[in-house]
């Protein structure tokens, strides 16, 4: 069996030209202006290409973007008063705080002073209820992408058997959580797991958010399954230079999968536009307009 590759670049451009489109009607039919504004505390250069990229995106689609950059030592009462600023800005609709966050400041504090309104990352605990409890909100973007992956390759889940490897806050607990509402029977493991090869190979969809590099071997996976990598690594090669890998033995897992995303190309694209999304979802609610129903 080859499997087939699951074009998460090709996905992510598709679901942007529809958010364009969105934007442009909302303009055009309320006026509305709609505005993402990304905190950066510190200069970590990754965070700043993230937050660059985040910006760029929203750009791209027609949303006002603005970057806010406080220095490496602000205080957390410093940052804390600037999201409640922008909690309290009727033209600012989506705010993000990039997160690693320098080691003064707590992360939760963030979330905690975050307006749930405004929360496009689907961080703050509110978004996380709302999520378990089966309410509408906005919902953490990395899981919100895999699920349309997913989707891209088999349209009804119920009855599935999914496993979800990793239960961080930002991709595994949501991700499990949404798989739930498609009605798929969710088994969640982590690192205390006992025999994860053997769970593994139980899942008709194996989502991976570990962050070690091709952990998931072929043999773990069940033939035919769809397997949504959502890793990130630098693998450093024998010739001392390095490559993006995930958490899937890709080559291994395109002899026994359905349907595999790649890395780079797969989760990463659809985790950008996702926050597009969410980012117009948030303005039309807002404004109590109904969000477009191609988004
Ligand atoms: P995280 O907060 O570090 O969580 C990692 C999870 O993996 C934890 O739940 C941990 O279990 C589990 N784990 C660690 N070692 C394990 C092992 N040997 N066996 C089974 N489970 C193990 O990471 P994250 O934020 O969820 O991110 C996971 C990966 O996805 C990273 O590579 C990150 O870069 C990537 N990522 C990519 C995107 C994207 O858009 N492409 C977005 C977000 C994250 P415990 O809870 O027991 O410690």
């Amino acid at each position: 069996m080859t499997a087939q590759l699951i074009d998460g670049k090709a996905i992510a451009a598709a679901l942007r030209a529809r958010i364009r489109d969105a934007v442009r009607e909302l303009k055009s039919r309320h006026g509305l202006s709609i505005c993402l504004t990304v905190v950066l505390v510190g200069d970590d250069p990754a965070s700043e290409i993230y937050v660059r990229n985040k910006v760029n995106d929203a750009h791209e689609v027609g949303i006002v973007s603005r970057d806010i950059k406080l220095p490496a030592t602000a205080r957390e009462d410093e940052v804390l008063s600037l999201v409640r600023e922008l909690n309290a800005d009727p033209s600012v609709h989506g705010v993000l705080v990039q997160f690693p966050v320098p080691a003064q400041i707590r992360q939760e504090a963030i979330l905690d002073t975050l307006s749930p309104a405004k929360d496009v990352d689907g961080l703050t605990p509110l978004s996380a209820g709302r999520l378990m409890s089966g309410r509408p909100g906005l919902v953490a973007c990395t899981p919100q992408g895999c699920i349309i992956l997913i989707k891209s390759v088999r349209q009804k889940l119920d009855g599935l058997s999914a496993v979800v490897i990793g239960r961080s806050q930002l991709v595994g607990k949501p991700m499990a959580q949404l798989l739930l509402r498609e009605n798929c029977t969710v088994t969640m493991a982590h690192s205390r797991t006992s025999d994860l090869a053997a769970v593994a190979s139980t899942a008709d969809i194996l989502v991976a958010a570990v962050g070690k590099a091709e952990m998931v071997k072929g043999a773990w996976i069940k033939p035919g399954a769809i397997v949504i990598d959502v890793g990130l690594n630098r693998l450093e090669l024998a010739s001392g230079k390095s490559k993006s890998v995930g958490d899937v033995a890709y080559s291994e897992a395109l002899g026994i999968a359905a349907a595999v995303t790649p890395v780079p190309g797969g989760v990463g694209p659809m985790t950008r536009a996702c926050l597009l999304r969410n980012t117009v979802i948030a303005a039309c609610a807002q404004q109590e307009h109904a969000p477009p129903t191609e988004l």
